[in-house]
């Protein structure tokens, strides 16, 4: 595997402040948690946490701010949005640079982790204009029977290191044409990506004349996001992270009778038919797998390949992973950059160790890599691992680039062995056979929230619903008619008959 030479310090240092003073943030100094880089490992700033007390006054604002934001009309909330996406483009190269300094990410998929939230501030305008209820046919003469849509409050928005930007904007943009307030929690990881999309949407608001309280920024680790989970100011409380983290928030939540919206871990996987084109499957799984280090929720975790090709895409797919481009992600050749921590390559040499300990075979991969040059950083080989059987840590999501092969000898068996894991995030088939592929989208085929044909499993657009299944929390964000969970809805009758005619033929007074 090719490596390429690293940044020092100093080069993240002056780009960071470059793209943060262009976008005019100011830096809450402190000594509570540090801005770092996976990239060489190094604290950039040291930086002060939100206080429990700051974190009860945001949460304040922000709900007198969502007084008046839920009657200003909606297309009007829609010209904030609109706004966010002008500052976004226009700010495009400094926001992607900051989510590769903090995130890892090589720039062209944080280049394109910007351009999702232009989509979704695009989808969001539109939407405005769209926040429709229905008519239904009332039983009573001269009665009219509708829903009408209301907006819930004040959302939480926690979010996690991997899509440092796109999720909050996912959120944000959707909840706040919805005539929500925000308060958002980023990772702890990410503080400095937060800070400048929490800047460009302030200064969004002043230019449009919004509140500047529809938003709110609340820095630090996990118990900040604790108190936004107990407020039951918060409405809801939309959370994406890991299955453990949902499995904390989801109860707290549910206990006060707020709403949550849970995003959480996948196990994603990718059926291959003898029949599949094996030129494209070869390049969708490898971005699938490898992407973003494999730290995507949607990344491709397990491929199931039909018996008849396993030896000539393994030995494709093997050829490819030798030959990837391991280092800086500003190194436009790069296309595994680092991962997040080294408690994260940790993870993923136990994970190594326990499925080899279960019998399986590491075809290529695995090692660290860049141990000299940056000994506190984590690079790492994306791992392909030949396993027998879908047991142990093959059931369980590693946030590290490590792909278990699985072999099938009939569709229903791989779509079983597909469905056997707790997780239902992304999913894929590669086939050229129309039946299989109908099959696979069938409610008899992938129990996954996405389920996709002759792609692989991550790289969604913002048009559709995101979400999955399971373990995975069962929430639907972005596209489609998502934005109704961010949203209550009330059924409203109008009696114009001039009389009083109760439903049921009751008779009363
Ligand atoms: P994480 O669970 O460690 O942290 C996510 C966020 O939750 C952080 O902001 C953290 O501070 C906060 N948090 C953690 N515990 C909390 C608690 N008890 N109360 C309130 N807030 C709490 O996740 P991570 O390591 O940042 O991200 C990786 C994980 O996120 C992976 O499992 C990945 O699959 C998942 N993820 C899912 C999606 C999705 O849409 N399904 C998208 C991105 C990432």
């Amino acid at each position: 595997m090719a490596q390429h030479s690293l940044p020092d310090l100093a080069f993240l240092t002056n780009r960071a402040q470059v793209a943060l003073q262009r976008i005019g943030v100011t830096l809450p100094r402190g000594t509570d948690f540090y801005a770092r880089s996976p990239i060489t490992g190094d604290s950039l700033f040291a930086l002060r946490s939100t206080t429990s007390v700051e974190a009860d006054q945001a949460v304040a604002a922000a709900h007198s701010a969502f007084r008046t934001w839920r009657s200003t009309p909606a297309p009007r909330r829609g010209e904030l949005v609109r706004r966010l996406g002008e500052l976004l483009r226009e700010h495009k190269g400094d926001v992607a640079d900051l989510i590769a300094i903090e995130a890892g990410k090589i720039r062209s998929e944080a280049l394109g982790e910007v351009q999702e939230m232009i989509d979704i501030c695009d989808f969001a305008v539109g939407l405005s204009r769209q926040l429709y209820g229905r008519t239904i046919a009332s039983e009573r003469p001269g009665h009219r029977l509708a829903e009408s849509w209301h907006p819930l409050g004040v959302v939480g928005v926690i979010s996690a290191f991997n899509f440092p930007a796109a999720v909050w904007s996912w959120n944000t943009a959707v909840a706040l044409v919805c005539g929500n307030a925000v308060v958002w929690k980023p990772s702890e990881r990410t503080p400095l990506t937060s800070l400048v999309c929490s800047q460009l949407l302030a200064r969004a608001a002043d230019d449009v004349g919004a509140p500047r309280d529809v938003h709110r920024l609340l820095l630090g680790d996990r118990m900040v996001g604790e108190i936004l989970v107990a407020d039951p100011r918060v409405g809801l409380v939309s959370a994406t992270g890991s299955t453990r983290m949902g499995r904390e928030v989801g109860p707290r939540v549910a206990a006060r009778f707020g709403r949550s919206l849970l995003e959480l871990g996948g196990n994603n996987a990718s059926i291959v038919s003898p029949s599949a084109d094996l030129d494209l499957a070869i390049r969708g799984i490898v971005f699938a797998a490898v992407g973003t280090a494999g730290q995507r929720c949607t990344t491709l975790r397990r491929l199931i390949v039909h018996r008849e090709i396993v030896a000539p895409l393994v030995a494709r797919l093997t050829d490819a992973y030798r030959k990837l481009p391991i280092g800086s992600p500003f190194d436009e050749n790069t296309r595994v950059g680092p991962l997040i921590s080294t408690g994260a390559l940790e993870n993923m040499q136990r994970a190594l160790a326990r499925v080899q300990a279960d019998g399986g075979k590491i075809l290529v991969g695995g090692s660290r890599r860049l141990t000299e040059a940056a000994p506190q950083a984590a690079y790492a080989e994306p791992a392909l691992v030949l396993v027998d059987d879908q047991k142990g840590v093959v059931r369980e999501e590693t946030f590290a680039p490590i792909l278990y092969v699985l072999t099938y000898n009939t569709l229903d068996e791989a779509i079983a062995l597909h469905n056997d894991v707790p997780q239902g995030l992304s999913s894929s088939i590669f086939t050229r056979n129309q039946e299989e592929a109908e099959v696979f989208l069938s409610s008899e085929g992938s129990d996954c929230g996405i389920a996709n044909v002759n792609i692989g499993t991550s790289g969604a657009e913002i048009g559709g619903a995101f979400g999955g299944e399971k373990e995975t929390g069962g929430g639907r964000e972005s596209g489609s008619d998502a934005w109704r969970a961010y949203m209550r809805s009330a059924t409203n009758t109008v009696n114009y008959s001039g009389g009083l005619t109760l439903a049921q033929n009751v008779n009363f007074l």
